[in-house]
């Protein structure tokens, strides 16, 4: 569970920011925000990325998906945010447990797409 630093989050072990926690996930503030809102839903089972979770991850990640919306109405951002979910150190992930990014409060250029 701890070998990352998300993993040492939920353990208790660093400390964080927390704005919500249940038994399935956590969501802590990032450390280095890219949006004036950016948040970062993690589920306690240490998935290292998206391609390696399995169907028995399934209903996890279907509450995982409502709960960002959850998050989303609860910081008061539902009517606009993005979630993003890093795949792999090409994609630019950093730490190897899954979590998606809610970010929010930025000015998403209308036809920006994905940013890329
Ligand atoms: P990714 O690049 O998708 O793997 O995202 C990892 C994110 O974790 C980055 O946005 C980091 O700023 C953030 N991060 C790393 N360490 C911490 C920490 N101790 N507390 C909060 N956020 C962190």
């Amino acid at each position: 569970m701890s070998e990352t630093v998300f993993g040492k989050i939920i353990a208790g072990e660093i400390p964080t920011d927390k704005l919500y926690e249940d038994d399935d996930c956590i969501c802590i503030k990032d450390i280095s925000p890219q949006a004036p809102t950016h948040v970062l839903l993690i589920p306690k089972k240490a998935i290292p990325r998206l391609v390696d979770a399995t169907a028995e991850d399934q209903a996890m990640l279907g509450r995982l998906m409502l709960k960002a919306g959850d998050i989303a109405r609860m910081l008061g951002v539902d009517e606009a945010f993005r979630l993003v979910v890093n795949n792999g150190a090409g994609a630019g992930q950093t730490v190897f447990h899954l979590h998606l990014h809610i970010l929010a409060n930025k000015r998403f250029e209308e036809g920006d797409g994905l940013g890329l």
